[in-house]
């Protein structure tokens, strides 16, 4: 069984997509920032069955850091099949006061973070003498503002994500490397309630999900294994002739803004 490499696997979409590739047997590198979850993550990596698991602690914005983690997995773990850059931050400033300390943060994690993770995956990939597939999170806010703006550095980052997936896909697909997009609509996961806590948070769950019901049309938010779900089809072999792709999932979403006017 092959290996399957997921950053910012101690949360959210990154936790799920981890515990999906976990339910199909491999083995799996959690890398994240966050020590403790980190932790809690990889041991319910092995609880849902997992051939291995390894957590490296490793900020995708530094370069040393991620080569180290890709070395560290290249040591431990069979074969890399699939690595996903998941890892993200969003922060919420209108234009007019957003910081250029708050812009460089959002690039360094999102779009940074991403070259890097693509980039030690393609070496590990040319080093092993094999293809494989790279799969990026990106977002709506890629293809569509939204309103009340106040995510102008993340929409900036994942619509750089978006065009580096269909760069990267033509500079791999010589080589057997395919990458691919998936694109989460609003899913429940901590992102959404950065900073928030007790009443505040409860508030702002509620607020989402009525905001979701009217607004979504499936009617409510993704749960993170839905997202998952995606992203383990792009990693396997049923999806060997998509490359440069962006899958969807947004429970609609994208089309019904396409329709309003
Ligand atoms: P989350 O906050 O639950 O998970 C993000 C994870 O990334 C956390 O575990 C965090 O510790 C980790 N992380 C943050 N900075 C890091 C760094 N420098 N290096 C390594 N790890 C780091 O959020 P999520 O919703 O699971 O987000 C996952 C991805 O999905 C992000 O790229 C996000 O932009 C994207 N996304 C989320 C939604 C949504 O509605 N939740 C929608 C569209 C896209």
């Amino acid at each position: 069984m092959s290996a399957v490499v997921v950053t910012g696997a101690a949360s959210g979409i990154g936790r799920g997509i981890a515990i999906g590739a976990a339910k199909r047997g491999r083995h799996v590198a959690l890398l994240d920032i966050d020590e403790q979850a980190l932790a809690d993550a990889a041991s319910a990596v092995l609880a849902a069955g997992a051939a291995s698991a390894l957590p490296l602690v490793c900020d995708v914005s530094d370069e040393r850091e991620v080569d180290a983690a890709f070395e560290a997995v290249a040591d431990r773990l069979p074969a890399i099949s699939g690595v996903v850059a998941n890892a993200g931050i969003e922060v919420s400033e209108p234009l007019a006061s957003a910081t250029v300390e708050s812009w460089d943060r959002v690039m360094a994690v999102n779009l940074r973070g991403t070259f890097l993770t693509s980039r030690a995956a393609v070496n590990h990939w040319r080093a092993q003498g094999s293809g494989g597939s790279l799969v990026c999170v990106s977002s709506p806010s890629a293809f569509v503002g939204f309103a009340g703006g106040a995510n102008t550095a993340y929409g900036a980052s994942k619509g750089g994500i978006s065009a580096f997936v269909r760069a990267a896909a033509l500079d791999g697909a010589p080589d057997g490397v395919r990458v691919n997009a998936v694109v989460p609509g609003a899913t429940d996961t901590d992102i959404l309630y950065f900073g928030l806590e007790g009443e505040a948070l409860l508030a702002r769950r509620a607020e989402l999900a009525q905001a979701a019901q009217r607004q979504i049309p499936l009617g409510r938010m993704a749960r993170p294994e839905e997202i998952a779900d995606a992203v383990l089809w792009l990693l396997s072999d049923e999806s060997a002739y998509v490359t440069g792709s962006h899958l969807v999932c947004d429970g609609g979403l994208l089309a019904k803004s396409a329709n309003t006017f």
